[in-house]
């Protein structure tokens, strides 16, 4: 063939926002395509992989989930160190989790890899009857991080699977 042999990148993604908002179901429900109702975080389930290959390019990605470690203190910088790509979750029908974001954008801009690629994951999307952050103060927070924005459940396995096929197409885009 005329193409030239593709080299497999790995790409490091870590899930980032409060204990709670569905960071471990995110990243559950795009490896396994599984969802738990009752999820307990499994400890030590902090690391998982996956391989893709998107618009034409293997890449691996290897996802970070901090395993409930935000509940007891702030986490070591080693766990976004070499991150490509973050995925900023908030529980849409919990504002304090979405207040908690700005943070982490203030975080990785300071300590954080250069040029991190950013989005924003308005997760439990299927919970409409609890909403307490509307669309479009979610959608103008992530356009002021540089962020893209999107709706999600991991439940209902809508946009979960976008989140990352824009995070690494943005990446591959970069290199
Ligand atoms: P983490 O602490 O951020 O990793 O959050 P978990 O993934 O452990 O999820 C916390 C709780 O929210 C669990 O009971 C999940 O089952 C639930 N949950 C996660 N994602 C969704 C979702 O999209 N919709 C609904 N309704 N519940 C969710």
């Amino acid at each position: 063939g005329t193409e030239p042999a593709q080299r497999c990148r790995e790409i490091k993604i870590v899930l980032l926002g409060d204990s709670g908002v569905g960071k471990s179901s995110i990243a559950q429900r795009y490896v396994t395509d599984t969802f738990r109702p009752h999820g307990e975080s499994t400890i030590g389930a902090s690391f998982m992989s996956k391989m893709i290959v998107n618009n034409g390019s293997p890449c691996k990605c290897q996802i970070w989930d901090t395993a409930g470690q935000e509940k007891y203190h702030s986490l070591a910088p080693m766990y976004y160190r070499g991150a490509a790509a973050a995925i900023l979750v908030y529980d849409m029908t919990k504002k304090s989790s979405f207040e908690k974001l700005q943070k982490w954008v203030d975080e990785l801009k300071e300590r954080g890899p250069e040029g991190i690629v950013l989005c924003v994951a308005a997760n439990k999307c299927d919970l409409e009857e609890g909403r307490e952050v509307e669309v479009a103060e979610g959608a103008e927070f992530a356009q002021k991080s540089g962020a893209d924005f999107f709706e999600t459940s991991a439940k209902n396995d809508e946009n979960v699977g976008r989140i990352f096929t824009t995070l690494v197409t943005n990446v591959q885009r970069k290199s």
